[in-house]
């Protein structure tokens, strides 16, 4: 299964992602947790990522796309892969049509996580990542058992230095200008699939499994 998670920040793409990855058992490609992981191991790419991540903004498009371009082209992607936040501008998406053409593969579907705007800052300013495994949890939407720890892996629970309220509004932003587009794109391909997002994590997740048929 080749499938890419769309949604504005915040709509539920890494939370949907966990359960996706236990039942396909692809590998789940976040270009965000590749940028951080970059930025905490002070490499290259992590110094072109840091200021414009740290401004809500986008990377910019020749340096994400190099790196999904070479993720994608490693083996373990051959039989399926879950990109989340990937693409978020008209050219990742043209980009990301010659790599899978050029790797002889086709995409499956393109799953369209929709919430309400409102919604959305609330979640990103009350969510809580696992340093260890990366699973996402909210203050008060999506509670993990024991405060401030992981009911995955155990792990210590952090707040993103982008999830404060002036940097989200400017991802939202970013969002609507740059990413909202896609979804026309993958509408005329007959690709995308529309998933209400702002019901209970179990009935997204059964919803998205619907439509992958
Ligand atoms: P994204 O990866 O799309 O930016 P996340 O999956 O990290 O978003 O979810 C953002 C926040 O919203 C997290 O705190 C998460 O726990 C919470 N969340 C995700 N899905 C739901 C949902 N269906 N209902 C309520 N809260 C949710
Ligand atoms: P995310 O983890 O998906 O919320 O992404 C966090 C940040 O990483 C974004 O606000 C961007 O700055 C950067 N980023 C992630 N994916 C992309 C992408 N496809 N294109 C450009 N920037 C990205």
């Amino acid at each position: 299964m080749k499938i890419i998670l769309m949604g504005g920040p915040g709509a539920g793409k890494g939370t949907q992602a966990n359960p996706l990855v236990e039942r396909f058992n692809f590998p789940h490609i976040s270009t965000g947790d590749m940028f951080r992981a970059a930025i905490k191991e002070g490499t290259a790419l992590g110094l072109k990522a840091k200021s414009f991540m740290d401004a809500g903004g986008l990377v910019p498009d020749e340096v994400t796309i190099g790196i999904v371009a070479e993720r994608l082209a490693q083996p373990d992607c051959a039989e399926g892969f879950l990109l989340d936040g990937f693409p978020r501008t008209l050219a990742q998406g043209s980009a990301l049509a010659s790599i899978l053409d050029k790797l002889g593969m086709a995409l499956d579907g393109v799953i369209n996580i929709e919430v309400d705007e409102a919604v959305l800052i609330p979640r990103l300013t009350g969510r809580r990542i696992c340093r260890k495994c990366g699973s996402s949890y909210h203050m008060v939407f999506n509670k993990p058992e024991q405060e401030g720890v992981c009911g995955q892996c155990g792990g210590e629970l952090y707040q993103r230095t982008d999830d404060n309220v002036e940097t989200a509004q400017n991802r939202l932003n970013v969002y609507n200008s740059q990413t909202e587009p896609l979804i026309n794109f993958y509408q005329e391909q007959g690709l995308l699939k529309r998933i209400n997002g702002d019901q209970p994590i179990d009935k997204v997740f059964a919803d998205i499994m619907k439509a992958l048929g």
